[in-house]
């Protein structure tokens, strides 16, 4: 059951945070209400502090309502970002190990549509979804997530200069190449960057595909 108090609150959080209110912070705070409430932490801000990760499949407005409701930061490590370009979220429970992956129900926006049929689509769905209880607007899985010691909160594991460029890499996202660790775009050569005045730079190449 939706606790409409606490929904109200986390959301003029989230729209403070964001910078506007939308569809994105509405079910951004349900999913992270119930994806807290699933994996059983109740203090998100306080106690469990230290206690939850949560991967988010989409880099929208929804992310920010998550990250506002759960306190998870990119920059604590206790929020990843794998873009799958879809409205859905993982809760991990780092004490108890339980974690639930919850995406948006494929039938949410018809029966959104239905709960408010006069009015516009966009506004129907403002409004259904502070309404709509949990299993009508989600769907969930119980999953498991390994965690890599490199990917959790805390101080670097590892930090190494990469043989080519020479810049540093940390947390263990080096390749090995001949015995030397390269960062990824000197490793494979593949950047989601080109240089726009090669002469002038440092080029990364390929080394050893
Ligand atoms: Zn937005
Ligand atoms: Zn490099």
């Amino acid at each position: 059951m939706l606790n409409h108090l606490e929904f109200k609150q986390h959301l003029k959080a989230a729209v403070a945070f964001h910078g506007h209110l939308c569809l994105g912070q509405i079910i951004g705070v349900r999913l992270a209400m119930f994806g807290l409430d699933l994996v059983g932490i109740s203090d998100p801000l306080g106690a469990d502090r230290k206690k939850l990760i949560v991967f988010v499949e989409i880099g929208r407005c929804a992310a920010d309502a998550i990250m506002t409701v759960t306190g998870s930061r990119v920059g604590r490590r206790s929020m990843k970002i794998i873009d799958y370009g879809k409205l859905a979220a993982t809760f991990v429970n780092l004490e108890t190990g339980v974690a639930f992956r919850i995406f948006s129900h494929p039938d949410a926006q018809k029966k959104a549509f239905a709960l408010y049929p006069t009015l516009p689509e966009q506004e129907a769905e403002m409004r259904a979804y502070q309404e709509m209880e949990e299993h009508d607007m989600f769907d969930y899985l119980a999953v498991r997530v390994p965690i890599k010691c490199e990917d959790m909160p805390g101080r670097p594991t590892r930090k190494v200069q990469c043989a080519l460029c020479g810049e540093y890499v940390l947390d263990a996202r080096d390749i090995d190449r001949y015995g030397h660790p390269f960062c990824r775009p000197c490793a494979t050569g593949n950047a989601y960057y080109t240089i726009e005045h090669p002469d002038c730079a440092h080029l990364p190449q390929a080394v050893g595909q």
